[in-house]
């Protein structure tokens, strides 16, 4: 971009990570006319890749989840056409502890029997899992169905029990105990099962068993039961993916070469008109 350009856009997103090239996406939709403003020389943020010795490295996130039912991705897909590139991977884990190997099935009997054949307890394991399931399909459905999930007032409390089955507003009480309180009462929260929950729940929740409620430590822990996908050609496809929504200039990428060029430092912008086209400034900010 020149110094001296001027820009024509009605809206203004600071940020090219998913969630800025996310909400541009959503706003060119509801035709705005949006630039987006990134001081990284990519765009992408957390969720950006870059090759070096012609492989390509994922500079934060790695793995996707989100196209299942009442999962966020699939919404985006559905709301602005944009189609993100991806492979399933099943399992979408292993994890390798005390010198064995432990398999995240993604079926779900498949991975309670693969958590028994490991930790042991069979009962208490079949219980710990199949809450935790029962809860994160909850945690997906009522995040699709409700704006503001968690509930912050009384209001949201009701529009939680009128969205939903209204006995799901009792399942806010795992809000109020941690995932190892939950371990405790299934009586299985073994050394080894407490360390390899620990370590399940930093990647998702940055956070261990005892710090963090159980109703959202159970989406975190049974994440790799969903579809696991990773994008070919790293994460920044799906960046700039939402990208060519916008306009020229984005969803270009220098092939084989590791150059990014996400607006290549122009920012464009189009007409008033759904879809418009729109820059996604991807080099220097503003
Ligand atoms: C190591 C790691 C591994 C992860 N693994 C996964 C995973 O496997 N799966 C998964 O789903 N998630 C994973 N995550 C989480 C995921 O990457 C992030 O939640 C997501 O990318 C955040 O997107 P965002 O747009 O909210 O923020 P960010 O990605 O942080 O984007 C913010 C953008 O704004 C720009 N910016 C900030 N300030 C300004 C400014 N003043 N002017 C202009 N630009 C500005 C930044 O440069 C950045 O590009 C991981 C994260 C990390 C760090």
């Amino acid at each position: 971009m020149q110094n001296n350009e001027i820009i024509d856009c009605d809206s203004i997103v600071i940020g090219a990570g998913m969630g800025g090239m996310t909400v541009a996406s959503l706003l060119a939709r509801d035709g705005w006319n949006p630039v987006v403003l990134e001081a990284a020389h990519v765009p992408g943020g957390c969720s950006s890749s870059f090759t070096r010795k012609g492989y390509t490295f994922e500079s934060g996130a790695t793995t996707l989840i989100g196209f299942d039912e009442n999962q966020p991705l699939a919404r985006l897909e559905a709301m602005t056409g944009v189609k993100i590139p991806r492979v399933e991977i099943d399992p979408g884990m292993s994890v390798h502890m005390n010198g064995e190997s432990i398999i995240r099935y993604k079926d779900r009997e498949k991975w309670i029997n693969e958590a028994i054949r490991v930790f042991g307890h069979a009962e208490g394991q079949r219980r710990f899992w199949s809450l935790a399931l029962k809860l994160a399909d909850f945690v997906w459905k009522a995040s699709a169905r409700n704006p503001s999930f968690p509930p912050q007032n009384i209001s949201d409390v009701v529009q939680l029990g009128l969205r939903n089955n209204p006995l799901d507003v009792l399942k806010l009480r795992y809000a109020f105990v941690s995932v190892y309180d939950v371990m405790m009462k299934c009586g299985v929260a073994t050394p080894d099962f407490t360390v390899f929950i620990d370590e399940q729940l930093m990647i998702t929740a940055q956070s261990t068993s005892k710090e963090v409620p159980f109703l959202f430590g159970a989406a975190g822990i049974t994440y790799t039961n969903y579809s696991n996908y990773y994008v070919p050609g790293g994460l920044l496809e799906m960046v700039m993916k939402l990208g060519t929504k916008l306009g020229a200039g984005s969803g270009e990428r220098g092939a084989g070469s590791g150059e990014q060029k996400a607006g290549s430092g122009e920012r464009r912008a189009g007409s008033r008109k759904r879809g418009a086209e729109s820059g996604c400034g991807g080099e220097g900010s503003s």
